[in-house]
């Protein structure tokens, strides 16, 4: 039996392949108008990048990172998200020297082991932004904009922005000490997880997915009645320029994210029509992580957006992949000339093919037919002795003789006439 992929680790196939082009064309635009660079980066990084900066009592560093021992004894991790990798680079490379206010972006795969399902899989793709080096609650707004102007460029679903603030290190304790509280009182209530939680990481029950458990976190104190001065006039801020974008947004006082490293601005934008994994981007502010990663103390604030989620919101339509043309051969002196006639072609920017060996007239059409080809060019040995060539329009149905000097330069301009 053949062996089939790795579970959860899906192939792109040429049909589909024209979508994710067209994904990656507009996030590059909408990142180049809004002058994000971007960076390539590894991954594969050390675990401990990604136990230090995503936290050690999330979901994804307790249950769902793919790390091994390679053949040196190192412990590396295939990345779970690319905010931490990307962090490294910048601090390893000192980006932060050169420009005071990095923005920057990102794409590519994903390595999380989780239930393979609808939304869900094990190796999956990202599209991510970060503006490193200001606290400024302009930069949510930019982010959270970008995000949101991508995905309206491409996604024909219904979605909508979910925003909140997670306060910071100053005004969380005195929230988490009455959540706490609040979940001893309900604890016998709550699902065998979240008790767990709330003991390593209680913010983290907000995030239960289990019906019984979200009932009971409704009546939960919530973090925004804690904002200190700081964050609450961070959180303002931020609301009032999304508002003068006229970007679109609900606040959801109930979210919170599963990463360890945010703070303040946290947001996700969902869709009803993804089911159950609704969410396609998110991100927030991560103001200590650059320093928790051995960095210089600075801000931050990132978003990523899911790639096999945003493609199911698409209208998918297969990208047509007909060649300009297809030139029959027919005998080895035709074959012979036609081969630097296909090469001019080439090298113009037509798109042309033969067939790889001599074949009847008729398969050769054939083989014409399946690539799409809209002209063909004829050429038989025969042909050759009389100075002509055969072009077909596959098109118009018609076809007429043309004289074998002029075939190169008549066929292009036919191919770049519109249709
Ligand atoms: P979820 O609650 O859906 O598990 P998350 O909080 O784990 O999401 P993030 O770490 O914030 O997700 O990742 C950002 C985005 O990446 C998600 O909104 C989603 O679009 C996508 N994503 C995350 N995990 C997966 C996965 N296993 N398969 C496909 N896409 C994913
Ligand atoms: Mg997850």
């Amino acid at each position: 039996m053949a062996t089939a992929a790795v579970r959860g680790f899906k192939d792109i196939l040429p049909g589909e392949v024209s979508y994710w082009r067209k994904i990656e064309e507009t996030a590059r635009d909408t990142f180049r108008v809004s002058g994000f660079q971007e960076i390539r980066i590894p991954i594969l990084e050390k675990t401990e990048i990604f136990a230090r900066g995503i936290g050690e009592h999330t979901d994804i560093v307790e249950k769902e990172m793919y790390t091994f021992t390679d053949r040196s004894g190192d412990s590396l991790t295939l990345r779970p998200e690319a905010t931490a990798g990307l962090l490294r680079a910048v601090i390893e490379h000192k980006l932060y020297g050169r420009q005071p206010l990095l923005k920057l972006f990102t794409m590519g795969p994903m390595f999380r082991h989780e239930r393979p399902q609808k939304g869900r899989l094990r190796q999956f793709h990202q599209i991510n932004a970060e503006a490193i080096g200001t606290v400024a609650p302009a930069a949510d707004a930019e982010v959270i904009w970008m995000a949101w102007r991508i995905l309206e460029r491409l996604a024909s679903g219904a979605m909508r922005i979910e925003l909140n603030s997670i306060g910071c290190p100053l005004c969380r304790p005195f929230h988490r000490e009455d959540l706490i509280l609040y979940l001893s009182r309900i604890s016998a209530k709550l699902c065998t997880e979240c008790r767990r939680r709330s003991k390593t990481n209680p913010l983290r029950v907000f995030d239960c997915k289990n019906d019984p458990c979200r009932e009971l976190m409704q009546r939960a104190p919530l973090l925004q009645h804690y904002y200190c001065p700081e964050c609450g006039d961070h959180f303002a801020e931020v609301i009032r320029i999304l508002k003068r974008l006229d970007i679109p947004f609900v606040i959801n006082p109930y979210l919170v994210r599963g990463l360890d490293y945010y703070v303040r601005t946290t947001f996700e934008i969902t869709s009803p029509d993804l089911g159950a994994q609704s969410t396609v981007a998110a991100g927030g502010r991560y103001d200590g992580l650059v320093k928790d990663l051995g960095g210089p103390d600075l801000a931050g604030v990132g978003m990523a957006i899911g790639v096999e989620r945003l493609i199911l919101l698409m209208d998918r339509a297969e990208a047509d992949h007909a060649i300009d043309l297809f030139i029959c051969a027919l005998g080895p002196t035709a074959r012979k000339k036609a081969v630097p006639w296909i090469k001019n072609w080439r090298n113009n920017g037509v798109s042309a093919q033969m067939s790889y060996e001599d074949k009847s007239l008729k398969a050769q059409m054939k083989q014409a037919d399946r690539t799409g080809a809209r002209q063909v060019v004829i050429v038989g040995d025969n042909e050759l002795e009389k100075g002509i060539v055969t072009v077909r329009d596959m098109v118009a149905h018609e076809q007429r003789d043309v004289s074998v000097d002029e075939v190169v330069e008549l066929v292009e301009d036919i191919v770049r006439s519109p249709y």
